[in-house]
């Protein structure tokens, strides 16, 4: 069988969502994908959720934070669209590889099976090879998963040029599987302050521009600034095609974790699960609908300061390439029953003036985040030394650990100039360096995916603060790092008081640095990024021992 024909010939007995964006981005695809995700399995049944971003990059790990929000790092290593972070912290299962697809990856599976003459010396074109990549790989991901349901979010917005081939694959999928196949259009509908009423307008050309594709939307959910209201889903009813009721309200949250609730509440998972004629298997969104109203109640708060540098477009992005670690610290505050007051602090705006360290102390925690180059190091070193000495509570997140430990080397240790060779090649004091292992991909430019990724074992040293947050002795988390602690410096930090709390069995790497408790309330680096294992309704352990640290300092 041709590669043409292996996608075209085969059965299904699963069903697909496809999720599109209509009027402008940034209405919330990503959180919606992952609520219908919720809400279906809420109903009993194991779903799929698979991102398709139109990007010719291979991966999410080569754009910066700033253009594209937080890179997510899955167990297998994947480095993805954050979206797959929603995806995971709503539904609790694990993204993979095969959650994620990208234009660049579709065309170059497509030219490798070309080259190996798995299309029987057809041509190979644009259609139908591509959206049939897309197509198989879509399915692949249901198959694996032996799931119900794949929910698929196709980046970007009706429309444009650049995910025509996704909105085709769907198309196609539909034209071959009639009755396994529905569409969702996220769609907004503005309210003109000097107007002050809901337009339908944008909707309706966005519905239009949809069928121009093929496509017929099933369900539109209506994001705005308020509930839809029946006139307006009589008109969108009328004029898209749809069932009034299959205008679905999505006003605007306070918290994206409101979004299944309400989802339910208009009964979106029933009417999906009706039109596949299916139904529901169980009711099982009590605990989470529990969290969304606990939130609102909580008074108390815990003020946390995150010294960062991704930030240089607005409040907007700030929060989107740090998603994971707001997301985390949100988590551990509502299981402690805070309320988290979350702060963006500028690192290079503390080397240009030191004298604004001292805003730290208003702060019942600190963390620093993962972080690339060298802009905002000097920064982060010296908010590090501030909160050391000030007795703030200290989470670092992977280059976070590599601040503390260069800026424990240069100033308990007496290691001028002490440095990672990230930033200073010369350093004398090399206590951060390279992977071995790196070494020949910095030299040859092999920078997509190399780094070290993914889930690794850590051994955790008893009576630590890390051994007691997490319970137990062997942990594995997410990594996404190419440099590391010199083990030649290790025995130096300890003498002078450095923990070392975490090590990679196998490799012997660093993974945690604590001060002990006598000399410090709370101060933790930790070489992986916990931040991709917190979900609401499970907080991460090293997180909930900061929050709780921070409450107690406060
Ligand atoms: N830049 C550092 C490294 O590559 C830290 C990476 C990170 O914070 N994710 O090791």
């Amino acid at each position: 069988m041709t590669a043409r024909q292996h996608t075209e010939e085969r059965n299904t007995t699963r069903k697909y969502i496809f999720v599109v964006g209509g009027v402008m981005s940034s209405v919330g695809k990503g959180i919606a994908t992952a609520s219908i995700g919720k809400i279906l399995q809420a109903r009993g049944y194991k779903v799929s959720l698979v991102k398709c971003d139109m990007y010719v990059n291979i991966d999410a790990g080569t754009i910066r934070p700033t253009e594209h929000g937080e890179v997510f790092v899955g167990e297998d290593g994947i480095e993805a669209d954050q979206d797959l972070g929603n995806y995971e912290r709503f539904t609790d299962q694990t993204s993979t590889a095969l959650h994620y697809l990208t234009t660049g990856q579709v065309y170059a599976e497509v030219i490798k099976r070309e080259r190996n003459l798995e299309y029987g010396g057809e041509d190979v074109e644009v259609v139908p090879d591509i959206p049939n990549e897309i197509i198989r790989r879509i399915k692949l991901a249901g198959e694996t998963d032996q799931s119900d349901f794949v929910v698929i979010e196709i980046g970007g917005t009706v429309g444009e040029y650049q995910n025509v081939l996704f909105l085709e694959a769907g198309r196609m999928m539909k034209a071959r599987h009639k009755n396994d196949v529905l569409f969702v259009l996220v769609s907004y509908l503005p309210i003109p302050g000097k107007v002050g009423e809901m337009k339908t307008k944008p909707t309706q050309y966005a519905a239009r521009t949809l069928n121009a594709t093929g496509i017929q939307a099933d369900f539109i959910l209506c994001r705005s600034e308020h509930m839809i209201d029946e006139k307006r889903r009589e008109k969108l009813a009328l004029f898209c095609n749809i069932e009034p009721e299959d205008a679905i309200a999505a006003p605007d949250v306070d918290s994206i974790y409101d979004v299944p609730v309400n989802f339910a509440r208009d009964g979106l998972d029933l009417r999906i699960l009706q039109k596949f004629g299916l139904e529901p298997k169980a009711d099982n969104l009590g605990q989470w609908s529990a969290l969304a109203e606990k939130i609102k109640t909580l008074t108390d708060t815990v003020s946390i300061g995150v010294v960062g540098k991704y930030f240089n477009t607005g409040d907007f992005t700030l929060a989107d390439s740090y998603i994971s670690v707001l997301e985390s610290i949100k988590h551990a505050a509502w299981e402690a029953g805070v309320k988290p007051k979350i702060s963006w602090l500028d690192a290079e705006a503390y080397e240009k003036d030191p004298s604004k360290l001292s805003e730290l102390s208003g702060y019942d925690g600190i963390i620093v985040p993962g972080g690339f180059g060298s802009r905002g190091v000097e920064g982060k070193i010296l908010a590090v030394e501030y909160v050391r000495k000030n007795n703030i509570p200290y989470l670092g997140l992977c280059y976070g650990l590599q601040m503390a430990v260069i800026e424990y080397a240069r100033n308990v240790c007496g290691l001028a100039d002490a440095n990672t060779t990230e930033v200073n090649k010369d350093t004398p004091h090399p206590v951060i360096d390279v992977m071995v292992d790196q070494k020949a991909n910095i030299a040859e430019k092999k920078m997509g995916g190399t780094m070290r990724l993914g889930a690794y074992p850590c051994e955790l040293k008893d009576g630590t603060i890390s051994r007691e947050a997490y319970g137990k002795k062997n942990i594995s988390e997410r990594h996404r790092h190419r440099y590391e602690v010199n083990n030649e410096y290790r025995a130096q930090l300890e003498e002078a008081g450095l923990v070392i709390a975490g090590r990679n069995p196998d490799r012997d790497l660093v993974e945690i640095i604590e001060l002990p408790q006598s000399k410090h309330p709370f101060f933790v680096g930790v070489q992986f990024h916990p931040e991709f294992l917190s979900r609401p309704l499970a907080p991460h352990p090293l997180f909930m021992a900061f929050i709780k640290a921070a409450t107690k300092t406060k």
